[in-house]
């Protein structure tokens, strides 16, 4: 008889557990608090609109990149467009400039040099490094917990080329590097490309690699429709998803855990549990807090939560496709505006006009995302309903005042507004603080916590997955971290770990 795998949560990394259990001959069902799948992963209508509220850039979306690989297990990209942007973002100033991150590197180079001839220097080592990751492909195949000798051996053999430059970009802050440029414009736009100054210079430098050989594209259909085919493959393996199905607790007896029950008191049996849910609410409500694992302990108290965000878009009656349509359209505002309690000096503005399934033609939408601040303002005002009601609709109305400046007409256009605030992404998908990016992994943090445990102590046959446990987060991290425990499970029961392609 098939022994059985319950995951909890049908986020990305929900949903390649069931996948992945499937493939090995597991039972699994998945059993999803929320009425879809996808998770953090999402899109929804607004009238004739669809509004993304995930992929940026999709990590593997094409060959080149480690993770492509997952994605065709997964059947999340066959027959998918993706559309590769030819700018990742672009940075006007209010004295005119206008700086433009190409995913092209040499265009890149050669803008850069354009742009401050000064910072030749930092410029030339910065795009030798993006180069020179275009080639790495991250040993990804198997998890870092099963690693023998063998396979320490043959991954430093394949990393020796790479090394001297992986060791110094993990060693310095994406902040640190931006220090180094003597242009000020080029200083402080260069640690917004990726939004984290206090992040390894390798996510930047990485990521820049993997734009330039177009392995980093927007899949067609947005986020809702990129997590909905991975749950029909996980339903043509056989699987089962049960929505709208909250679990409150983990079952436990005699350290094994046996099983899980949800909200309205049903208990589910199970031979192992996953949860890809929230860690704090799995650790702390889930388990009642009775195995912890001191690393979590540590990184609660010493890492930094990357922040949540606000998100306002439109749905506007206008065509933009001549507008820039890059991850982030970034303009410096004359006066800083206030979201929550914060003074943003930027409009970040992304134009999805390059994706025609998402607005009827000739229409367009547009939307703009701050980074969130203090968590607890947003969780206070959200006590008081109406209070909090009352700042969306201004900072829907201060967001749209911007936009009429860069869009003019853009305000008799708008068909559709909506707001999103951290206690959305509370709401919706548990996760602390609204976060969506887990732990900020500095290098400090980085030489620490090189792995991040998937298990607790003192509790068997229990696995944590998703962003959590494989930080910095982002859908390949759930992939990659359900894939890596089904390899451990597998390795439990002495199984071979297989997979498939859909
Ligand atoms: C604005 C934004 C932009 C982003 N851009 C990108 C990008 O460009 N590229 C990228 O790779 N990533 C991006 N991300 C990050 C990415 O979405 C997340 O890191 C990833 O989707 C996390 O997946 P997960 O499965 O680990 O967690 P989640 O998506 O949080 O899934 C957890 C699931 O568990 C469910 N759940 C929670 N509690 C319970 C319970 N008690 N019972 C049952 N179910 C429960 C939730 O409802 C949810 O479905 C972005 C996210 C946002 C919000």
């Amino acid at each position: 008889m098939e022994k059985k795998i319950v995951v909890i949560g049908a986020g990305i990394a929900g949903l390649s557990a069931g996948c992945y259990a499937r493939m090995n001959g597991y039972e699994a069902e998945i059993y999803e608090a929320h009425s879809i799948p996808g998770g953090l992963c999402t899109s929804w209508k607004r009238g004739e609109y669809t509004i993304d509220g995930c992929l940026q850039w999709l990590t593997g979306s094409a060959p080149g990149n480690s993770f492509y690989r997952f994605w065709k297990e997964l059947g999340a990209i066959h027959g998918r467009k993706m559309y590769n942007r030819d700018e990742f973002c672009r940075f006007s100033g209010t004295d005119g400039r206008t700086f433009i991150a190409y995913c092209n590197v040499y265009r890149l180079e050669q803008h850069m040099k354009e742009f401050s001839p000064d910072d030749a220097e930092t410029t030339e080592l910065f795009c030798r490094l993006v180069r020179k990751f275009t080639t790495f492909e991250a040993p990804l195949g198997k998890a870092f917990e099963l690693y023998n000798f063998t396979d320490y051996a043959r991954m430093m053999w394949k990393m020796l080329p790479y090394m001297k430059d992986l060791g110094f970009c993990t060693r310095t802050t994406i902040g640190d590097f931006a220090r180094r440029f003597k242009d000020p414009f080029l200083r402080e736009v260069f640690s917004m490309i990726i939004d984290s100054p206090d992040m390894s210079l390798f996510v930047l430098v990485s990521t820049m690699a993997l734009l330039h050989i177009k392995a980093g594209g927007f899949p067609e259909g947005g986020s809702l429709a990129f997590a909905r085919a991975i749950e029909q493959r996980f339903i043509s393996l056989g699987g089962k998803v049960y929505y709208g199905k909250p679990v409150e607790k983990i079952l436990v007896k005699d350290g094994i855990t046996c099983g899980i029950q949800l909200e309205n008191e049903e208990q589910i049996s199970a031979d192992y549990v996953i949860s890809c849910a929230d860690l704090h609410t799995t650790v702390y409500k889930m388990l009642d807090g009775k195995y912890i694992e001191p690393q979590y302990e540590v990184l609660f108290q010493t890492a930094k939560i990357y922040h949540s965000s606000v998100q306002v878009s439109f749905g506007v009656n206008m065509d933009l496709t001549a507008e820039p349509g890059c991850v982030a359209d970034m303009t410096k505002l004359e006066m800083p505006i206030l979201i929550g309690n914060e003074k943003m000096e930027w409009l970040w503005v992304h134009n999805y006009s390059f994706d025609e399934t998402l607005a009827p033609k000739g229409k367009t939408v547009v939307l703009c995302l701050f980074p969130a601040g203090n968590f607890d303002y947003w969780e206070k005002l959200y006590t008081n309903k109406a209070a909090y009601k009352k700042e969306k609709e201004r900072i829907a109305n201060v967001v749209a005042g911007e936009l009429e400046r860069k869009y003019p007409g853009f305000i008799s256009c708008t068909e559709v507004t909506d707001v999103l605030t951290p206690m959305t992404y509370v709401r919706y998908t548990g996760n602390y603080h609204g976060t969506y990016m887990t732990w900020i992994m500095t290098p400090d943090l980085l030489k620490r916590h090189r792995l991040v445990k998937k298990t607790l102590p003192g509790l068997r046959n229990f696995w944590l997955s998703g962003m959590w446990v494989q930080p910095p987060g982002g859908v390949p991290s759930g992939a990659k971290s359900s894939r890596d425990i089904l390899q451990m499970i597998c390795r439990q029961d002495n199984k071979k770990f297989r997979t498939s392609e859909s």
